[in-house]
């Protein structure tokens, strides 16, 4: 084929929800391409038509402005939770509704994994789904899916 259609795939998450271990380990099973840091805060997979962009929110407000650069033309979020880290919940669900409100991501599906099942203390999913106020989300796709990212369970 000459030519493919590229799809960009967003993840976001937390500093140590676990983001990094997913796409390496669990998304790409095989050698990936890593184009340069395209941002200080902000890395890029590519991985056959795949593009994986990916960065933690809930960092400093300087740098928050240009992550909209990346929105554009993305069909897919994927939002990373520590389920044992219950602090700072509450603002991944502020960074991921005011994500979701952003024109560009309009009709953008979401997919967020309340990762790290395997720690005692960890919430389970429905009760993420709960802090996170999943179900008030009427204008995107979305489903959580409890994961292990060491092991790839889930
Ligand atoms: P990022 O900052 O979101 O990219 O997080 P990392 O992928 O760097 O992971 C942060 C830390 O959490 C690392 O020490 C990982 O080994 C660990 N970690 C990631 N996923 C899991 C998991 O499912 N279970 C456990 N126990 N640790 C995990």
């Amino acid at each position: 084929l000459w030519y493919q259609e590229q799809f960009k795939v967003i993840i976001v998450g937390l500093d140590n929800a676990g983001k990094t271990t997913i796409l390496y380990k669990y998304l790409l099973n095989e050698v990936v391409v890593t184009s340069p840091t395209i941002g200080s805060n902000v890395e890029e997979v590519v991985y056959k038509n795949l593009h994986f962009l990916m960065w933690d929110i809930g960092g400093q407000e300087t740098s928050r402005a240009s992550w909209s650069t990346y929105y554009m033309y993305s069909k897919f979020v994927i939002l990373v939770v520590d389920s044992t880290d219950r602090e700072r919940l509450s603002l991944s669900r502020e960074e991921l509704f005011s994500m979701l409100a952003h024109e560009d991501l309009k009709h953008a599906s979401l997919l967020v994994f309340a990762n790290k099942q395997d720690l005692k203390g960890a919430m389970s999913a429905s009760e993420i789904s709960d802090q996170l106020n999943l179900h008030s989300i009427k204008d995107h796709a979305w489903h959580i899916q409890g994961c292990c990212a060491l092991t790839g369970e889930g």
